[in-house]
């Protein structure tokens, strides 16, 4: 059997629930394990630490999938995706569409499975997982009768595993599907869209924005396929601006506007959020809730003080487009901006803008991106509501 042994004191993460082995913490490795062969894993102490995929072209040189000496690989992956199926039909009992498994965080380092009524949207991010595909196909197709199978893969993440930058449907076509959050319908076209297809992660977010928009305008920058908007409308706002970059996004607003039949008083602008808010703010135009929802400013470390300060200019120039008494929500979704660098970032702007802002609410991802305290990497969406006064 492919052994490693760590250094010493390199263990102590990992006996904590943390599920990555760096090449920098390895003593030794006995024999010659192949990119996404299953490794022993021991401590500095010849303790079993666990069993995990290995990967000499990562920096995270092994992915711990089991703390067992032998498992059987198909009883594992059945195991931890029905216990994440499970997970979500607890909180989602009515719906058929959302992220069914999120890597480390269900204990499948490197594989997202979303699940889109019976097609199942898979990034593959490691090599063990790439290696042992045929198995995650099968219990896809007999566990829950997939009809589609394929991937939207993050290219970026698989160059640092050195897997080849493709997509592949394993099982039937990528085409589109119509997706039911529990209120909203979305129609998704799998050839266009971004990531996997769908935001899941802001859904349950989505339904908390109601609370504070009915009779409201509402202004939802960043929109892609306009969760926000939509059920801003659908909760009674009245009215909405959808601003994205990217002009498929806002005809994707418009179809899911007929969609749901929230035909109300809708604007749209394809447009740079920045210009956008400027030009708001030079018209004096004012909304009664602005929603943020920017990509991750903060792609690495290197870039964080950047991108703070991208945040900070876009929430100042959010804050002065806000009427007094109305509210600002803000997203960020870059891991490498904590939250308290983020609500740092929104005091600035605060101040920038003179105004008083009240955090009403605080949120992360959806239920079905479940967290591992041990692994901070696994939380990284920051949510927040405020309540926005003129300073007196
Ligand atoms: N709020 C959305 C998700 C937003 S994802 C939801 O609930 O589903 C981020 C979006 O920002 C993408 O749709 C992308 O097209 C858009 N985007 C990226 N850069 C932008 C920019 N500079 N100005 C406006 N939109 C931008």
């Amino acid at each position: 059997m492919l052994k490693i042994f760590l250094k010493k004191n390199e263990e102590k993460r990992i006996r904590n629930g943390h599920l990555w082995v760096f090449s920098n913490e390895i003593e030794e490795i006995i024999g010659e394990p192949g990119n996404g062969d299953l490794v022993e894993v021991y401590d500095s102490k010849e303790q079993l630490l666990g069993l995990g995929f290995y990967n000499k072209n990562s920096l995270i040189a092994v992915r711990l999938i089991s703390k067992l000496k032998v498992v059987s690989l198909q009883d594992l992956f059945s195991n931890r995706i029905m216990n994440a199926y499970d997970l979500r039909k607890n909180f989602y009992p009515n719906r058929e569409s959302f992220r069914l498994v999120f890597s480390e965080s269900d204990f499948l380092p490197g594989l997202i499975i979303d699940k889109y009524n019976s097609s199942f949207v898979l990034q593959v991010n490691s090599f063990g997982i790439q290696k042992n595909i045929d198995s995650i196909i099968e219990i896809l197709k007999n566990e829950f009768d997939a009809q589609n199978i394929f991937t939207k893969n993050d290219f970026y993440l698989r160059k640092l595993e050195g897997l080849p930058e493709e997509d592949n449907v394993y099982f039937g076509s990528a085409s589109t599907e119509i997706i039911d959050d529990g209120s909203i319908k979305y129609k998704i076209d799998f050839n266009e869209s971004q990531k996997t297809g769908f935001y899941f992660d802001q859904s349950d977010n989505r339904f908390f924005i109601e609370k504070i928009v009915k009779d409201k305008t509402v202004a939802d920058i960043f929109s892609n396929s306009g969760g926000f908007g939509l059920h801003s409308l659908k909760a009674g706002a009245k009215s909405v601006t959808f601003v994205d970059s990217s002009s498929r996004e806002i005809e994707s607003v418009k179809e899911n506007l007929s969609l749901n039949n929230l035909n109300i008083d809708s604007k749209y602008f394809v447009k740079d959020a920045f210009d956008f808010l400027e030009e708001t703010v030079s018209s004096g135009k004012k909304y009664e809730v602005v929603m943020l929802d920017p990509p991750a400013f903060a792609k690495n470390k290197k870039s964080l003080h950047t991108a703070e300060k991208g945040y900070e200019k876009l929430n100042k120039l959010a804050l002065l487009c806000v009427k007094d008494g109305g509210y600002l929500v803000s997203s960020s979704c870059s891991y490498h901006l904590q939250k308290e660098n983020f609500l740092n970032c929104l005091n600035r702007a605060e101040s920038k803008s003179s105004k008083d802002i009240q955090l009403i609410h605080f949120s992360g991802a959806s239920l079905d991106h479940p967290r591992l305290s041990a692994m901070p990497e696994t939380s990284y969406l920051k949510f927040a509501v405020f309540k926005v006064f003129r300073q007196l």
